[in-house]
């Protein structure tokens, strides 16, 4: 494995058939380390994401290449959306184009709030110069017509189920989003909680209770404390300080704690830390693209 999936110093145990892939960790900031929000659960050979950031079909690849075969292109066939922020869902068209054209075998399948169809419709109106062309243009022919993407616009409640995960999606407070959800995933093995995008009052702890993973969001306190007031008001407002979070995570009890969407500003990803563990003093740790739990 690449030296970047080793870094975590939190990999699953040898024998777990359950992974989390910190595809993307980043925010809106166009920091080069960090791509777009996106995570990889992966059970066996299968995986599935939450949220698709930009550049989520090449950080896929890269962790293809560094062993996870189940983040190939062409197996990237289900995922779920937390929300319609950009930052979350600039990979759509990419999510959507890039396996189809790798002939991944089958249509993608999107789970997700209202308003998921009409992102995917518009999306694929606008490349409609880009499929006719590849479809009648010369192009050896495609395994599936790639407009057939299958959406289920969702509430919340158990949203997915097969014969490896048990998906639940649950509501969480996102400033003024009407709709905004994490998910819970149940594999054979493992309980893993993403947060997506939310503020400090969405009871994630009752998702979480003694879970295996709880991949949560944050902004560092002391970073914020320098923001202008009115950057400062949105984001009290759509996010979780790492004072807040520290205090769900000693509600919640997670066997490891992985902080991603990570605000950091002016401040340190020490600093950030060490913000945690002042409320919470369990395993915890900041992850970085291609991290492996
Ligand atoms: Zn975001
Ligand atoms: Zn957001």
């Amino acid at each position: 494995m690449a030296a970047a999936l080793l870094a975590s110093g939190a990999l699953p145990r040898a024998q777990s058939r359950s992974r989390v892939v910190m595809l993307g960790t980043g925010t809106p900031n166009a920091d080069p380390d960090r791509y777009g929000p996106a995570v990889a659960v992966v059970v066996d050979d299968t995986s599935y994401l939450v949220d698709f950031g930009v550049g989520v079909v090449r950080r896929a690849a890269a962790a293809e290449r560094s062993g996870i075969k189940a983040l190939a292109a062409t197996k990237l066939t289900r995922a779920f959306a937390t929300h319609l922020h950009s930052d979350h869902t600039l990979g759509l068209a990419d999510l959507i184009l890039t396996p189809w054209i790798l002939e991944r075998p089958t249509p993608l399948t999107l789970y997700g709030p209202r308003g998921l169809r009409a992102m995917t419709d518009h999306l694929i109106a606008a490349y409609a110069d880009d499929l006719r062309i590849r479809t009648r243009g010369g192009e050896p022919r495609h395994q599936h017509d790639p407009r057939a993407v299958s959406v289920h616009e969702i509430g919340p409640g158990i949203v997915y189920r097969d014969e490896r995960v048990t998906v639940t999606a649950f509501a969480v407070m996102h400033g003024a989003w009407e709709r905004a959800f994490g998910y819970r995933f149940q594999t054979p093995d493992r309980t893993i909680v993403i947060s997506g995008d939310t503020g400090p009052e969405s009871h994630i702890e009752d998702q979480c209770r003694r879970c295996d993973v709880l991949v949560h969001e944050v902004y560092s306190e002391s970073g914020f404390a320098k923001r202008p007031p009115e950057w400062q008001a949105y984001h009290a407002r759509y996010h979780t300080s790492t004072r807040q979070l520290g205090a769900i995570a000693t509600r919640a009890q997670p066997g490891l704690l992985v902080l991603y969407h990570q605000l950091i500003w002016s401040s340190t990803e020490e600093e950030l830390l060490k913000e945690v563990r002042a409320t919470y003093d369990g395993k915890v740790v900041s992850a970085h693209d291609l991290d492996v739990y």
